[in-house]
Parts: C-alpha cells; structure tokens; sequence
C-alpha cells in the first residue's frame, strides 16, 4: 500500500518532457523498457539507495537487490509504501507494472519468481532510478 504521508507530485507529461533526457522520458513516462545489460547500476554492489530518476523519492536500498541473471537491475522488496502497482494487459500473460508512488513514473515489472523473504522480483529499468552510495546525501526531493 502506498504511504499516505507521500505527498503526491503532479506534474504534466510536457514538464517532465522538457526536464528529463529523452532516454529516461521514454522509460519513466512512456513506460518503455532499456535493453538488458545495458544499465551500469546492474552491476552495482556498493551499499546505498535507489531513488526515482523523476522525482528523487527514495525506492529500494541495496540490501534488497540481488543478481537476478536478467540483465535489469533486481530486488526483492521496495521501501515499504513508495511504489504503486497496476495490472499491465499489454502482453497476452499480464504482467503487473509498477511505478513511483510520488510521482507516477513508471519502474518496472515485479514478479513472484524472486528469493527469500518474498519471493517477489521488481525487475525495474536501471535508467528510470539513480544511486546514491552509502554515506552520501540523499538528493533533495524534485517539486
Ligand atoms: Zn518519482
């Protein structure tokens, strides 16, 4: 469930056009999907947090991500209450889609195929979150 004390951001898909790189806008806002591989933060090991690449809310801490083989960063649980999720039709087995609870931009897709404890993978696209290392600010939230 998402944490009410999350004030929502909303904010046009034009604005978020004009601030994010095209890469990102087509993830985030578009719900497109980076090729597997192709993200640096698959590899990431460092302790730290991943936060939205729109609006900077905090998502998953890296002690939830695990090598999954996919080629998309991986976790086993999101900070409790800062993502949403939808049923996703698109395909003929659907998926279920899950996005920023504050700002709406899309993540990924989870799956109940991840390890203990939850057994649920969030498979989500490295370009639509950033690292931020252990011991280093959080960045401040986007308005
Ligand atoms: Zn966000």
């Amino acid at each position: 469930m998402t944490d009410p004390k999350i004030a929502k951001l909303e904010k046009s898909r034009a604005e978020w056009k004009k601030i994010l790189p095209p890469e990102r806008y087509a993830v985030l806002f578009e719900e497109g999907t980076e090729r597997p591989f192709s993200s640096a933060l698959y590899e990431e090991k460092r302790a730290g947090t991943f936060v939205c690449a729109a609006c900077r809310l905090p998502l998953f801490e890296s002690a939830a991500k695990y090598e999954s083989g996919t080629g998309w960063p991986s976790f086993f649980q999101p900070i409790p209450g800062h993502l949403a999720t939808q049923r996703d039709l698109k395909l003929i087995a659907p998926r279920t889609e899950y996005h920023c609870a504050r700002c709406g931009a899309h993540q990924g897709h989870v799956f109940d195929d991840g390890p203990q404890p939850t057994g649920q993978r969030y498979c989500n696209n490295g370009i639509a979150v950033e690292f931020v290392p252990e011991g280093e600010p959080l960045p401040k939230l986007r308005e």
